[in-house]
């Protein structure tokens, strides 16, 4: 869009909204103002503007105020030009490449849209909005409440109701913004209002222009913040503090979709430090999908005994069947696809496509429940489902798209290390704490909320160590249920007292010769919590009195081929039977290690 007839000029004052004095050629002269709104930060005595002169000699006053410099930046201000501009850009093809209408003013409802457009069998309403406040990049509508631009929203959710496609089109009439975002402070409605109308399906776009003193076209997308800002705010210094101090992880070296599949799903409720050892075991064993989908059963749930949730490991080898019979092996690369695997929830497909293949998705866990609660100083419920979707809702809107995997990684270790969940989160460290409400109130320690759990069910139980001299009875869990498919020791509900244990064995066919207490033992599921008592019996001649639901299982053997679940691992350790072949393994690797580097 060009402009004819422009001049160049200076502000001196702008009396009422519709008039202002300039000096232009030397002389003070009257000037039109088109812009209505209040454009105080840019309409600044001594400013330098651009003038247009009116090509009716009848009318009273000659200029048209077109363009204002703020800093380096020109910005346009004629108010008629967004209409114009939009409807040249439609023209040219860039909002469907087959356009057969455009027609402008077109009334639906008790709302006049700026323009309906007709596109092959779409028939569309576009609402344009001129943006020229800006400040410090970011530029927000409107720089006064506007109850009409409310209608139009409302006129639009309707419109999009009753069949039609519908946009909102912001038009920054500047160019090199950061970003647009709706004006809280001058008109919260009219930001809510669009936030409700993008949830209904009205598209929101915002595109800068390139502006000259005599003209203005639309040049590129601007990303649109609905959210959260100040979370926007947040991104840059997140993934440089990210990429400065990140620590050195085993899963960070060599990252593909595969390890940090298997890290991720270790480190579920699990401490990194706790998962290390194994996840190099894991993967030392299994290196890649096909031997992880070809593992047996028993071997998988070992390599994951002591980590919990068992369930989870079926899954991973679950979800390796299915790469290797749905993707020929090849690990998924769509947010969707990975998505779609067995086992794997928003947490794990967001980690997977964005840590590996940079795919601007959220991937929010405790920790960046924590970190986003505190920074906003969100007072909602986070073990509710809907406040976990608003949040990863509020981080895909801002993820940056050069560095999705580092943002969501920052999140989650600034959660892990720095915005800590006990004690006192170390603010001081804090790459963000000059945008972090929380901070800012002093009430680190109120964020997140979360609604008190149920208390666990407590379940007490008698353990009993049925042993001889080289071995011990164990017997397998039904195939579901907690602990499914696991070894356990033999328990009853209940504690019994060294008598009463001695006459369970009795009753099961053995022939107790000792007794010992084991004394008490506590392990938390995330539902139930045992509070067990236990006993080692030393039994005569145990191999030929096992009862058949049992298993005759030799000391070694229980330490290298049946997976057991560590709510036992106090009574190994009390029976003198340390069950920590991991350990022991790693003890072995590393000779191996140093003798090889010997
Ligand atoms: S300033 Fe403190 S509370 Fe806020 S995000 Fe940083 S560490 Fe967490």
């Amino acid at each position: 869009m060009k402009y004819e007839r422009i001049e160049k000029a200076v502000f001196l004052e702008r009396p009422n909204r519709f008039i202002a004095y300039a000096m232009i050629n030397g002389k003070k002269e009257t000037i039109h103002v088109k812009n209505t709104g209040r454009c105080a930060e840019l309409l600044i005595p001594g400013a330098v503007i651009y003038v247009q002169e009116s090509g009716n000699p009848a009318r009273k006053t000659k200029w048209d105020l077109i363009a204002v410099e703020k800093g380096e930046r020109l910005i346009n201000m004629d108010s008629q030009i967004p209409n114009q501009v939009v409807r040249e850009w439609i023209e040219q093809g860039n909002f469907a490449p087959d356009v057969t209408l455009i027609r402008p003013e077109t009334i639906y409802g008790s709302s006049r849209f700026d323009l309906y457009v007709e596109a092959g069998d779409r028939k569309i309403f576009i609402e344009v909005k001129g943006v020229t406040l800006e400040e410090d990049g970011v530029c927000r509508f409107p720089d006064a409440p506007s109850d009409r631009a409310v209608k139009h929203l409302e006129e639009l959710i309707r419109a999009g109701k009753e069949g039609y496609e519908t946009c909102v089109f912001f038009v920054v009439q500047m160019k090199g913004v950061r970003y647009f975002t709706p004006n809280t402070d001058t008109h919260p409605a009219f930001a809510e209002t669009l936030v409700k109308a993008a949830a209904a399906g009205v598209k929101i776009l915002a595109y800068d222009c390139k502006v000259e003193a005599d003209s203005i076209r639309i040049a590129d997308p601007v990303d649109v913040v609905l959210g959260s800002p100040r979370l926007k705010e947040a991104a840059e210094p997140l993934v440089k503090w990210f990429r400065e101090k990140k620590r050195d992880l085993p899963w960070r070296k060599r990252m593909n979709a595969y390890r940090v599949w298997i890290s991720e799903i270790m480190l579920q409720q699990t401490r990194v430090e706790a998962v290390k050892p194994y996840y190099e075991r894991f993967l030392e064993e299994l290196p890649d999908v096909k031997a992880l989908a070809e593992v047996p059963e028993e071997r998988l749930l070992k390599l994951w005994e002591g980590l919990g949730y068992y369930c989870r490991a079926r899954n991973l080898k679950k979800a390796a069947q299915q790469i290797m019979d749905e993707y020929e092996g090849h690990f998924p690369e769509t947010y969707e696809e990975i998505h779609s695997l067995k086992g794997i929830g928003n947490y794990t497909a967001g980690a997977i496509s964005s840590f590996v293949y940079n795919i601007p998705k959220p991937a929010v866990d405790g920790n960046v429940l924590r970190v986003v609660t505190r920074l906003l100083a969100d007072p909602e419920d986070i073990t509710k489902a809907q406040v976990k979707k608003k949040i990863e809702g509020l981080i895909e809107e801002i993820i940056p798209r050069e560095a999705a995997g580092d943002f969501n990684q920052s999140l989650i270790e600034l959660g892990a290390i720095v915005c800590l969940p006990n004690g006192e989160p170390k603010c001081g460290e804090c790459p963000v704490s000059h945008l972090c409400l929380a901070c800012e109130q002093g009430r680190q320690k109120d964020y997140p909320v979360r609604k008190k759990a149920k208390p666990r069910r407590i379940e007490k139980r008698t353990i009993f160590i049925f042993c001889d001299s080289r071995a011990v009875a164990i017997q397998k869990r039904p195939d579901s249920g907690l602990l499914a498919g696991m070894y356990e020791f033999p328990g009853v509900e209940g504690y019994l007292s060294q008598d009463e244990a001695v006459e369970y064995a009795k009753s099961l066919g053995l022939a107790p010769v000792r007794i010992r207490s084991l004394g008490k033992a506590k392990h938390i599921f995330s539902h139930v919590e045992w509070h067990m008592t236990g006993y080692e019996i030393l039994v005569d001649e145990l191999e030929k009195s096992i009862p058949e639901n049992m298993i005759f299982s030799e000391r070694d053997e229980l330490e290298e081929k049946y997976p057991m679940p560590s709510a036992f691992a106090p009574y190994l350790k009390a029976a003198g039977m340390e069950k920590n072949c991991l350990k022991r393994k790693y003890d072995r690797a590393a000779a191996v290690k140093s003798e090889a580097k010997r």
